[in-house]
């Protein structure tokens, strides 16, 4: 369970002080996914590098399991943009990265993801290199390599967003078939509204800076691979632009 209270962030930057992160309160609990949407530069980003252990220096309590981001480093996946992945290495080694840092037996780590890719749908294409596969099968090489490292907490910031709309919805659905499985803890930064309420077991609105959470839904319908067009779907995402807009 993910657990944020008081959680205060101020960058110092010369003499200017910039307060990203101003009393955020959060649980998220084991096996949920929490969207976290809110306007550019609000702290989305600073939240996901505090808590996989990136930044240190905050006010306020964060605990991932009773323990602090710093003691789950090399066991929180941790998804960028741009993925995280080396050009010169191919699919396969680019998923055997994390447990090669771990220093896994050779054995083991051909084992394990060979098993993986198959479960991601890549392992015919596990010896391309990223340049020569599209952006959402990219996607799924970074999903790869935190499922290949068993990571309890998968943190991903705006992960789909360089993806043309069907690639996306697609995605998407083949993403959350994968937490079916996987049953993995996941923050995910985003700037789609739709996308936070197909994906969201709950849905956080940040304010502008400082970044607070302003509104807090849960969303009773996450799961459903058909959610796209249930009414509900749409009220909910009316609900989130309107809140979006008055932040
Ligand atoms: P978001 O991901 O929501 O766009 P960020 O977390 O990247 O927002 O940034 C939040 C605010 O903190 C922004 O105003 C940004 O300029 C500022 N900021 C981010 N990183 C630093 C840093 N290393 N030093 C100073 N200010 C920073
Ligand atoms: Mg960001």
């Amino acid at each position: 369970m993910i657990e944020i209270s008081h959680l205060n962030k101020t960058y110092h930057h010369q003499q200017e002080k910039v307060v990203a992160l101003g009393d955020i309160n959060l649980t998220v609990k084991n096996g949920e996914i929490c969207s976290i949407i809110g306007p550019s530069g609000c702290g989305k980003t600073t939240l996901l590098y505090i808590l996989s252990g990136i930044i240190h220096e905050y006010e306020g309590t964060v605990r991932i399991d009773g323990l602090s981001p710093e003691q789950h480093i090399g066991k929180l996946g941790l998804i960028l943009q741009d993925y995280g992945l080396l050009p010169w290495k191919t699919v396969w080694q680019n998923v055997a990265l994390g447990l090669e840092i771990r220093k896994t037996n050779k054995k083991q780590i051909t084992e394990k993801i060979d098993d993986v890719l198959n479960q991601v749908g890549l392992y015919e294409l596990r010896n391309h290199y990223p340049s020569q596969i599209s952006g959402g099968q990219r996607q799924r090489v970074a999903i790869a390599r935190a499922i290949s490292m068993d990571a309890k907490v998968l943190l991903m910031d705006e992960p789909f967003s360089a993806l043309d709309a069907i690639t996306r919805e697609e995605i998407q659905e083949a993403f959350l078939e994968l937490w079916y499985k996987t049953q993995m803890t996941v923050v995910l930064v985003t700037h789609s509204i739709e996308e936070a309420v197909f994906l969201g077991n709950k849905i956080q609105i940040l304010s502008s800076l400082p970044g607070k959470i302003i509104y807090d839904i849960s969303n009773p319908h996450q799961g459903n691979i058909h959610l796209r067009s249930h009414p509900d779907f749409l009220k909910m995402c009316t609900e989130i632009r309107r809140r979006l807009r008055s932040v």
